[in-house]
């Protein structure tokens, strides 16, 4: 058992967040501040070359690229988010997490991309943040090269997790980082792929860092 660490944001990074509060506030989705502050956190502790890009996998309508892209802007690291704006199975119609404000009425489909880049521009994110409109197991098979930090918070169900991981995971670089949301031990307060994958992620070379709400992150190292 991991003993929880304590999250303690630098100033420089807590200021640059308190300029995104109004933005964060309006945005939907489902990442508490507290998990999102740690989730900037992580990427603002990568100290990889800023040529090394992040990514984020399921954008949704972009409250936790808010806090990832105003890291990447500063370290001038590119950040790549990557969703078909389909809506996750949790997203669809009869389901949990759906929403019906967010159904395109002309193809009945979920449509999450315009909110996105509205996000995006509201935090003048845009030239930060690559939009990959995309199955990130056919997107994976066209980004060759290294990532220095991954986001896992696409789609919940066993084999949707699964393939994200094995997609993306194996192009992370040493000491580069992973993070995955929606952890949570007890199958009593939700889904258990994504603690799967933390497990997984565990016994193949990463170590935790930062364990906060349902959000994890780890480093890839040898140590
Ligand atoms: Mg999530």
């Amino acid at each position: 058992m991991v003993a929880p660490h304590q999250i303690e944001i630098p100033k420089e990074l807590a200021r640059l967040l308190a300029g995104r509060q109004e933005l964060i506030r309006a945005t939907k989705g489902f990442m508490p501040q507290d998990e999102g502050k740690a989730l900037a956190l992580a990427l603002y502790d990568c100290d990889l070359p800023n040529d090394v890009p992040a990514v984020e996998i399921g954008s949704y309508v972009g409250l936790s690229t808010i806090y990832l892209g105003t890291v990447a802007k500063e370290q001038m690291r590119p950040l790549v988010s990557v969703d078909h704006h389909r809506g996750s199975q949790e997203n669809q119609a009869g389901w949990e997490y759906h929403d019906p404000t967010l159904v395109d009425p002309i193809s009945g489909k979920m449509d999450t991309l315009y909110l996105f880049r509205r996000t995006l521009e509201l935090a003048q994110l845009a030239d930060t943040v690559i939009i990959a409109v995309a199955d990130s197991q056919t997107f994976a098979k066209a980004f060759s090269g290294e990532i220095g930090f991954l986001f896992i918070d696409g789609g919940h169900g066993i084999d949707e997790a699964r393939t994200d991981y094995e997609s993306w995971v194996p192009k992370i670089t040493q000491g580069g980082h992973l993070a995955i949301h929606d952890v949570f031990p007890d199958p009593a307060l939700g889904g258990q792929a994504p603690f799967l994958l933390y497990q997984r992620a565990l016994v193949e070379g990463f170590h935790e860092t930062i364990a906060q709400g349902s959000l994890r992150v780890m480093r890839k190292d040898s140590k």
